[in-house]
């Protein structure tokens, strides 16, 4: 049973089923790991024990009626941008520092009522803007693989958690990167769906066209698993699509002859260096050796994605957090002398340097002067690239490249230079401005550090990216690994 943290959750599903272990104890175990590490990781903001008990309690005596689903009984970390009835839901902002959500998002309701239990809430940067988690108003989170690092971003808390082993599971969100990039610096597996795939109700917005919410865990199998519950049509998201929901576990292990890779020419040529395109070329050999053809394909806007997706981005942010003005809800000034110095020093006093600058762009950028010049230019841009995206689907099954252009950095290496941070992303936030599905999984090491490879494919083909995905897991060991102090 002291092992019990080194399982996927694949594999402690079928321990519950198999009463080797209750829920309760498996939930202990995870929650003796959250006290013991989380102070040197800083990976969780809040922990829900008396929740999760009590949700494990339950789920055990559904289990034992013969009752529980696939997930029942599991533990499981939230991002903190994800609302929760009655818990401390901050999206890593002063802003919202005392934020109690009055309601759960749908992703946490559809989770919940599959059985999950909730561990906590887990560290993000300040609502979700950052490849480093280094911006989070409760500090930066280090990269279980070497505490000097930044475990990426925003989703940082998840995949330190999971990287760490003090959760199972977690789920993420993607804007630009936030679930795939944090992956790729911790070695997990990370999916982002199909934009609309799953519902945004209850997830703190911040750019509305580009977020959408998935998990990050162990292995493609356990992302089968979780994203089968996530997903699926909610009234309550009017851009959340209505189609059904194939069985992502079903067709895991189909074989991969005769599958097309599309390798991105502009990703390969693009920033990264041959140490790190390594270990992504040995995964396309692994794919070859499976069957696969590779092809080189060129989609010759996606170099201007980085620059587009910061005018879109932006913009959109300025409009969704003009509802933090202390007075709905969240960080309120002191003494404020009247109307306007209560919104200027609530505001000024509760968003971090970062959140100001994306606010300020936003709003520059849809001013009436520069509105044409700058927002209306990069929706322009944004569907060539989209376009580019669906042409090279014509030719090849599924798109792989690198997800980071590096492993992970040093804590406070980039913090101070937005632009380089920026462009973090400079290979994952084409897939989001297309609303295309993508994830990373394991790929290899260097330098000691996880490196991963990324995986995009079209419009609602996730059990397609789970099936390539789990192939390669089959064949390889990188998802297996556990940084030495978390074994
Ligand atoms: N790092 C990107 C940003 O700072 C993407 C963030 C995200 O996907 N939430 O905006």
């Amino acid at each position: 049973m002291s092992e019990l943290h080194t399982y996927t959750l694949t594999q402690l599903a079928a321990g519950l089923r198999a009463k080797k272990f209750s829920s309760v104890e498996l939930t202990k175990h995870f929650l003796t790991r959250v006290e013991k590490f989380n102070g040197e990781i800083n990976a969780y903001i809040t922990i829900t024990a008396d929740v999760a008990l009590k949700q494990a309690a339950a789920a055990d005596a559904q289990l034992a009626s013969g009752k529980g689903g696939a997930l029942t009984g599991l533990p499981l970390a939230h991002k903190d941008i994800f609302c929760t009835d009655g818990v401390l839901t901050t999206c890593g902002s002063k802003m919202l520092s005392n934020f109690v959500a009055p309601y759960d998002a749908t992703v946490v309701t559809r989770l919940k009522e599959a059985g999950i239990v909730m561990l906590g809430k887990t560290n993000m940067d300040e609502f979700a803007m950052g490849s480093s988690n280094e911006t989070s108003y409760f500090g930066a989170v280090k990269n279980p693989w070497n505490l000097n690092k930044v475990p990426g971003g925003s989703s940082g808390g998840s995949a330190a958690a999971v990287a760490a082993r003090i959760a199972p599971a977690a789920t993420g969100t993607d804007t630009g990167g936030s679930i795939r990039q944090p992956a790729a610096l911790t070695s997990l597996t990370g999916i982002k769906p199909t934009y609309g795939r799953v519902s945004r109700y209850g997830m703190i917005a911040f750019a509305s066209s580009l977020d959408q919410g998935g998990v990050m865990c162990l292995s493609a199998e356990d992302a089968a698993l979780l994203l089968q519950s996530m997903s699926g049509f909610d009234e309550k998201d009017s851009t959340c699509i209505d189609a059904p929901v194939p069985d992502y576990s079903a067709t895991l292990n189909q074989p991969l002859k005769g599958l097309k890779i599309g390798l991105l020419k502009e990703f390969f040529e693009q920033g990264l260096s041959p140490e790190n395109a390594k270990p992504v070329r040995d995964a396309l050999a692994v794919y070859e050796k499976l069957g696969a053809q590779l092809i080189e394909v060129s989609l010759p806007n996606l170099p201007l994605s980085v620059p587009t997706y910061y005018v879109v981005a932006p913009a959109e942010c300025s409009s969704n957090l003009s509802r933090f003005d202390g007075v709905r809800f969240g960080y309120r000034c002191d003494s404020p002398r009247d109307l306007m110095d209560l919104y200027k020093r609530s505001r000024g006093e509760g968003f971090g340097s970062e959140v100001k600058r994306r606010i300020m762009t936003g709003t520059y950028v849809l001013s009436a002067g520069y509105y044409d010049a700058y927002y209306l230019r990069a929706q322009k841009i944004r569907r060539l690239i989209t376009d580019d995206f669906a042409n090279a689907f014509k030719q090849v099954d599924v798109l792989m490249g690198p997800t980071s252009p590096t492993p992970a950095f040093d804590i406070g290496a980039k913090v101070d230079d937005p632009v380089t941070m920026y462009l973090n992303d400079i290979y994952t936030i084409g897939a989001n401005l297309a609303g295309l599905p993508a994830m990373s999984i394991p790929c290899g090491f260097l330098d000691e550090l996880p490196v991963g490879l990324q995986i995009i494919g079209a419009h609602f083909s996730e059990a397609k990216l789970l099936n390539v995905a789990h192939m390669y897991q089959q064949a390889t060991e990188w998802h297996k690994r556990i940084p030495q102090r978390y074994a």
